[in-house]
């Protein structure tokens, strides 16, 4: 899976996609994570990204004429390339929420995404009525300062989905709101010791009776 972020703060990648299981999965070449500054494709001596809305009110938005330059650049370069089309997001909170039902399809479905995170007021209508954006997705009912956040959760949740990222021993399978679990949330988890300050492990969990401990499992979905 390839994705390219379109944004004007590749820094805040930092750390949250370079680190753990994220890193390790650029590492084998799993996934390819490429940032592309927006504020490259700015307008002028000051590469300007954004302008006042027509109409007035509070903010700016971003430009479609700077945006588009970005996504057609990205999206021209990897067409020539490899012949592979793109599926591009638009981070929003107008988009349509993320879910695992959905996170599983975007995995399945698609190679290589362009994720394009929003700032200030968000962004000329135009990049979406044009077609250069092919879904909106919202990653819940509020409102973040810009779509870098988002972009890093729809990538963490999609790279989990990717054979072999998460590693031999961990599956993405049986996990709260996967299909083997109905899309219910997780049992929960012990470990040891046995007993910690008074409370203990259920004892059907230390039984050893594989059958016993996947009917609590299942009576224990929440
Ligand atoms: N004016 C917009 C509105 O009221 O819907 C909010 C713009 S927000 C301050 C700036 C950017 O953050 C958006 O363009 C988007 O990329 C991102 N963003 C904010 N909240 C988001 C969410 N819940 N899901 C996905 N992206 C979000």
């Amino acid at each position: 899976m390839r994705i390219d972020i379109l944004t004007l703060f590749p820094g805040m990648f930092t750390g949250p996609l370079t680190e753990s299981i994220l890193q390790r999965a650029q590492d084998e070449e799993l996934l390819e994570i490429n940032f592309h500054d927006i504020r490259d494709f700015g307008i002028g001596q000051y590469k300007q990204v954004d302008d006042k809305p027509y109409g007035g009110g509070a903010g700016m938005l971003m430009r479609a004429d700077v945006l588009v330059d970005a996504i057609e650049e990205v999206e021209g370069r990897r067409t020539k390339d490899e012949g592979a089309k793109p599926h591009k997001v638009y981070l929003s909170p107008r988009g349509e929420r993320l879910t695992q039902p959905k996170v599983e399809t975007i995995a399945r479905d698609h190679e290589w995404l362009i994720l394009v995170c929003g700032h200030y007021e968000g962004i000329d209508q135009r990049v979406i009525d044009g077609g250069w954006i092919d879904e909106e997705i919202s990653i819940g009912d509020y409102v973040l300062t810009g779509g870098e956040l988002p972009a890093m959760v729809l990538i963490d949740s999609i790279a989990r989905q990717i054979p072999g990222v998460l590693g031999k021993d961990l599956s993405a399978e049986e996990e709260s709101f996967s299909a083997a679990l109905d899309r219910k949330k997780e049992y929960p988890h012990y470990t040891r010791p046995d007993e910690f300050r008074s409370l203990r492990v259920p004892d059907v969990l230390i039984s050893g009776h594989h059958a016993e401990i996947e009917k609590w499992r299942k009576e224990n979905l929440f």
